[in-house]
């Protein structure tokens, strides 16, 4: 029996389960269409979505105007429930190196946004910027590449010379939001660019606990350039 063949059919189907998944990593499931890809049909139409970006006033510009952090616009897309399938998603960006589904549903989102002509005069989106040991230790930014997949479906580019991470932090998992407030004050720093000191920056970040992140790296880029102004984005809500 030659059994050469069959290692080497294997060995190409975990190739190409690597390169383009077979299961869908929200569900679980296998993936059954030849245009689904990383995420079935199924779990994206019933990605639990945030009605925020439906209305001026909404969750997120409630925390930015309670905390007098000035914002043009900021919402969230969807709900992220631990144990639940939208918590895959999530982790599997994260911590299982998916890079390319945060760049999915970036872009899902922001045809979304689109249809409700959020963000629309922006110029450029700002990733939440990660430190660069973290980058080579996890060899990608989840919040440049959901801003990556937002910048291709909006035309707007992105920039990561304003915002910088100068500490690598621990997690702020534990921490109530003030806490948060204060450790982010002193892990995020933002350089003014005279170039685009009257632009309109929108700040994207991966997950909006208590929107300390957010409301911190808004508040630098108000320090350093005064004239701009700031929405935020957060691709779900914890
Ligand atoms: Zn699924």
């Amino acid at each position: 029996m030659n059994i050469f063949p069959s290692i080497i059919r294997n060995a190409a189907s975990n190739l190409i389960d690597l390169a383009w998944p077979h299961t869908c990593l929200g569900c679980g499931h296998r993936l059954l269409a030849s245009y689904e890809h990383l995420v079935c049909s199924d779990c994206l139409m019933g990605i639990p979505t945030v009605n925020y970006y439906k209305h001026d006033n909404n969750y997120v510009t409630e925390v930015f105007f309670r905390e007098s952090v000035q914002i043009e616009y900021g919402c969230c897309y969807f709900q992220f429930k631990k144990s639940e399938w939208t918590q895959n998603l999530m982790h599997n960006i994260k911590y299982y190196h998916q890079p390319e589904l945060a760049v999915k549903l970036g872009h899902i989102a922001a045809l979304e946004l689109k249809n409700y002509n959020r963000f629309a005069d922006a110029d450029y989106i700002l990733p939440v910027p990660m430190h660069p040991d973290k980058i080579k230790h996890r060899e990608f930014n989840q919040a440049e590449r959901i801003a990556a997949g937002m910048s291709k479906a909006m035309q707007i580019p992105i920039r990561e010379d304003i915002l910088e991470k100068t500490v690598n932090s621990a997690t702020q998992t534990f921490m109530g939001r003030s806490e948060r407030i204060k450790n982010a004050d002193k892990i995020f720093a933002a350089k003014r660019v005279g170039e685009c000191a009257h632009s309109h920056f929108l700040i994207v970040d991966d997950v909006f606990t208590t929107g300390s992140t957010l409301l911190v790296c808004a508040q630098k880029i108000h320090d350093t350039m005064p004239e701009a102004r700031v929405s935020v984005f957060a691709l779900a809500k914890a």
